[in-house]
C-alpha cells in the first residue's frame, strides 16, 4: 500500500523552434505547471521505498509537443519583409529566404 507524502512542484518550459529557410525560428513556448506526486511504499521487512511518479508529466509533455506539431506549419513569428537583392531574383526575405507569397525566389536570369 503506497502512501502519499506530498509532491514536487515543477514548472517545465518547452521552447519550440522550427526551421524556416536556412534559419531556426523561435515559434513559441508552453509552460507546464504541475506537481509530481511522491509516495512511499513499505517494503517487506524494514524500510520503505520512495516513488516519484513522472508518468503524468510525460504524457503532458507529449500532448504539448503534439499540439505544437499541428500549429508550426501555419505560424510565422518573424517580421517577414522581402527586399530586392542583386541576384536577379524577385524580392525575398533575409530572415526566411522566401518571397512575399512564401515561395523560393527563382532567378529570371539564365
Ligand atoms: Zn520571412
Amino acid at each position: 500500500m503506497a502512501h502519499s507524502i506530498g509532491g514536487i512542484p515543477i514548472t517545465l518550459r518547452l521552447r519550440i523552434e522550427a526551421g524556416i529557410g536556412n534559419t531556426l525560428t523561435d515559434v513559441g513556448y508552453a509552460d507546464i505547471d504541475t506537481v509530481i506526486p511522491v509516495t512511499v511504499e513499505p517494503m517487506a521487512g524494514a524500510g520503505a521505498k520512495v516513488v516519484v511518479d513522472t508518468s503524468a508529466l510525460t504524457s503532458m509533455v507529449s500532448g504539448v509537443v503534439a499540439a505544437f506539431e499541428s500549429v508550426i506549419p501555419v505560424v510565422g513569428t518573424h517580421n517577414h519583409k522581402p527586399v530586392q537583392h542583386r541576384d536577379g531574383k524577385p524580392p525575398w526575405c533575409p530572415t526566411c529566404g522566401l518571397t512575399a507569397d512564401g515561395n523560393e525566389p527563382v532567378s529570371h536570369l539564365g
